[in-house]
């Protein structure tokens, strides 16, 4: 299964009619939190005696109102699976109009409908509504509606397509080094800086957020200051998912084979200070995204990737501020971290020819249009 996100542009009329499908199911959600009525069965039981007596439920798609079982449901499986790893968790509370932003359609009620160039989306019970479709979307079983402050979208989660052959030819292959005074250095000696909107939003956020906290909570000026800050969130958002869709996209159609470090990112995801964690998030997004738009992407052994000399194989330590590689031995002088992604690939294509199950010909990968991983695809994790 894939989910794709798309925005949608309801009118006034039509965003009252969402907006009273998530009320619907917020208080369906809160009676069922309230009677404490615990499994699916006792809340479908429920739910259709709650019909007789409420007939005002009936004005709202059926299947929707279902799905707030499976919510509940979803939610206290995941609760008892993080209190078994060690999290405390407390019981499911009720969710307030600011927690509750999201309900769904599965399997039925909605329909996907071209009307000259504008795309719609059907839901039954509510209507017809303006969507922005960037992609096809085929087998859809499930769509979930979210609103994300005052915008709204369509979560459509699609059914896999058939996984395809591609041809990958070893030689389009290439090593990229990811870092921090610079976004990423490849074995081509191509040099990716950090986007400059980063440290432009960085002054923002800080005072947005050092705002939200002197406001005494439940007031007004709070709920201001809480969505202006997420406003600076989304923007901060949107513009590092256009820097990264943009390079990813750059890669994946000139390279069949991308070598990674098997990632100093998940090391460094802890990190407090605001522009580390957005930029550990950036190169984890990276890896994702190349990850379904590249043929193949292929991820190595991080260790000593700055220290080994690309050419003789030579230890050459050096600290984080040293930014050349220079080997006593060969007389091999060059960036680091150019150094480094030529490690990088010249690690990934020993695996690659030395790993049994695949041959370099002929390699499973997914159609490179897809999004979203979910599932399987074809690389070669090491660990
Ligand atoms: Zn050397």
């Amino acid at each position: 299964m894939r989910n794709y996100k798309f925005r949608l542009y309801p009118t006034k009329q039509q965003e009252q009619g969402l907006q009273n499908a998530l009320s619907a199911s917020r208080w369906l959600y809160n009676y069922f939190i309230s009677k404490n009525i615990h499994t699916v069965e006792d809340m479908q039981f429920a739910l259709t005696e709650l019909k007789e007596r409420e007939p005002w439920l009936r004005g709202y798609h059926s299947k929707m109102l279902q799905m707030v079982i499976h919510k509940i449901h979803a939610g206290r499986k995941s609760g008892i699976a993080l209190e078994r790893n060690g999290h405390k968790v407390g019981k499911l509370g009720y969710a307030s109009e600011i927690d509750y932003s999201s309900f769904t359609y599965n399997q039925s009620g909605f329909e996907i409908e071209k009307h000259g160039k504008t795309d719609l989306l059907w839901l039954s019970k509510i209507g017809y509504i303006e969507i922005r479709l960037h992609r096809l979307v085929d087998n859809i079983k499930q769509i979930t509606i979210l609103r994300s402050i005052n915008r709204w979208y369509a979560i459509i989660c699609c059914e896999n397509i058939k996984p395809i052959f591609k041809f990958i030819n070893p030689m389009r292959s290439i090593g990229i080094d990811v870092g921090i005074t610079k976004f990423s250095h490849d074995s081509n000696n191509r040099v990716i800086e950090n986007p400059l909107f980063l440290k432009k939003m960085l002054k923002p956020l800080k005072r947005a957020s050092r705002r939200l906290s002197r406001r005494q909570k439940g007031s007004i000026r709070r709920r201001v200051a809480r969505t202006k800050l997420q406003e600076l969130h989304r923007r901060v958002h949107n513009k590092r998912h256009d820097f990264l869709h943009k390079t990813s996209i750059n890669y994946a159609r000139k390279y069949d084979i991308i070598f990674l470090e098997r990632l100093k990112v998940l090391n460094m995801v802890k990190n407090r200070h605001l522009a580390r964690g957005i930029l550990d998030n950036s190169w984890s997004t990276f890896k994702r995204m190349l990850q379904y738009k590249a043929k193949s992407v292929i991820l190595v052994l991080p260790n000593n990737t700055s220290i080994d000399c690309s050419r003789c194989n030579n230890k050459v330590p050096k600290s984080l501020a040293v930014r050349i590689h220079r080997c006593d031995r060969c007389g091999l002088m060059l960036d680091r971290d150019h150094n480094a992604s030529l490690n990088i690939k010249q690690r990934g294509l020993k695996l690659l020819m030395g790993h049994e199950e695949v041959t370099p010909v002929e390699i499973l990968s997914e159609s490179v249009k897809q999004e979203q991983p979910i599932g399987q695809r074809w690389s070669v994790h090491v660990y």
